[in-house]
């Protein structure tokens, strides 16, 4: 049995037409499914009753089941989605003044190696299919209040979406697609590790998503070490990709830098840094690091953070550290999977700290930065 998410293209339409129910049947259940944020067939209810009995008699509404929906103080919230083949991920919703922002993931595990992430450390199982990305968005949604809507989606939870971009193009389609979730492409960040062939496919496509792209070192020998996929690209042709983006998009690109204490947090390396990024339209935005259990890397002083800062922002970069959110709720990409798959009792607070993030501007941390994911 099919989940309606699957379904959403074609096939729904397809069993429509063999029930021999009208075409605005379909708009009437994707508009349950998107803006009526139905939790079961019986909410749908300008569909007749025996729609509705079919319906629950050939399709399952959803694909996952949520195994943990754990909250913080702060207001976010964290669910670990189980799909049929017992595949966990994890999706974030996070409020900030009226913001409403998701985190989504885009495959089990993760490829990519980056040494310091909870996501890769068993490496990749599969990716995730449009519907299960879809999937996490309907379900975050449904944890708002139906006065409240979902403003912004930053694709950077579990693996590495430009390596699944046959999947995910589609999903995001339906989350700013008009009959879907309506928040426009420019609200949607896509964070990559830099692969110049897929940020090169994001820019024949020219739908101005946001880009985000994880640099974590200013030269090739770091980021080999720290980021071991970089082996087989390089700096550069991350670089000439991202600015072909810019180029089309005309959107100001973003780069992230993970901070870890004594790895690339020092002063030589911000200069280094503001060398590479020196001309561009950019922001760069810091995460000083949330510290994983069983990895040696750490988070790197205030002070340091602070240093590292401002060097750049004397050469002219701009600067953002990014916020903690979801402290205590082991927020951070991977980390609830992880903790959840070793142990399944209750994990102990503030085991993992923080994570997932919104922006606000280093030099005035407690105003809210409304640009910056616009
Ligand atoms: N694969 C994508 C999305 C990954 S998650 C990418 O590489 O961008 C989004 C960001 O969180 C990445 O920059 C990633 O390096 C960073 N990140 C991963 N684990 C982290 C941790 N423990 N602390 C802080 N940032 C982390």
């Amino acid at each position: 049995m099919n989940s309606i998410t699957s379904s959403l293209t074609g096939e729904l339409e397809t069993w429509l037409k063999e029930q021999n129910q009208p075409a605005f049947r379909y708009r009437q259940i994707v508009n349950w499914m998107f803006a009526g944020r139905a939790g079961s067939f019986a909410d749908m209810t300008n569909l007749p009753q025996s729609l509705r009995d079919a319906l629950s008699r050939d399709f399952r509404l959803w694909s996952t089941q949520v195994t943990r929906h754990t909250k913080a103080a702060d207001g976010t919230e964290k669910l670990l989605l189980q799909f049929r083949d017992t595949s966990q991920i994890e999706c974030v919703l996070l409020r900030e003044g009226q913001r409403r922002t998701i985190c989504i993931s885009t495959q089990v595990g993760c490829a990519m190696g980056c040494v310091f992430c909870a996501s890769g450390l068993d490496g990749i199982k599969r990716n995730l299919t449009t519907d299960e990305i879809i999937e996490q968005m309907l379900r975050l949604q449904r944890l708002l209040p139906l006065e409240e809507r979902l403003s912004h989606i930053v694709v950077m939870g579990m693996g590495e979406p430009l390596a699944n971009l046959d999947y995910l193009l589609p999903a995001l389609d339906w989350a700013h697609a008009d009959r879907g979730l309506g928040i426009s492409a420019r609200r949607i960040t896509i964070s990559t590790v830099g692969l110049p062939k897929s940020i090169d496919r994001l820019s024949r496509l020219a739908i101005p998503y946001h880009l985000a792209v994880s640099l974590h070192a200013p030269t090739d020998p770091l980021r080999n070490r720290l980021v071991p996929v970089n082996h087989q690209i390089g700096l550069q042709s991350i670089m000439e990709a991202s600015d072909r983006y810019f180029e089309v998009s005309g959107r100001r690109l973003t780069f992230e830098y993970v901070l870890l204490a004594e790895e690339n947090d020092r002063v030589e390396q911000a200069q280094q840094l503001a060398r590479l990024l020196q001309g561009r339209n950019a922001l760069l935005n810091i995460i000083p690091y949330n510290t994983v259990d069983d990895l040696p890397y750490r988070t790197p002083t205030p002070h340091a953070v602070q240093q590292f800062c401002k060097a750049l922002t004397s050469q002219g970069i701009q600067v953002q550290v990014r916020q903690r959110k979801g402290d205590k709720i082991n927020a951070a990409c991977g980390q609830l999977r992880r903790t959840t798959e070793m142990d399944s009792s209750d994990q102990a607070p503030g085991l993992n700290s923080p994570v997932v993030n919104l922006d606000r501007p280093f030099s005035n941390p407690d105003q809210q930065s409304s640009k910056s994911q616009e």
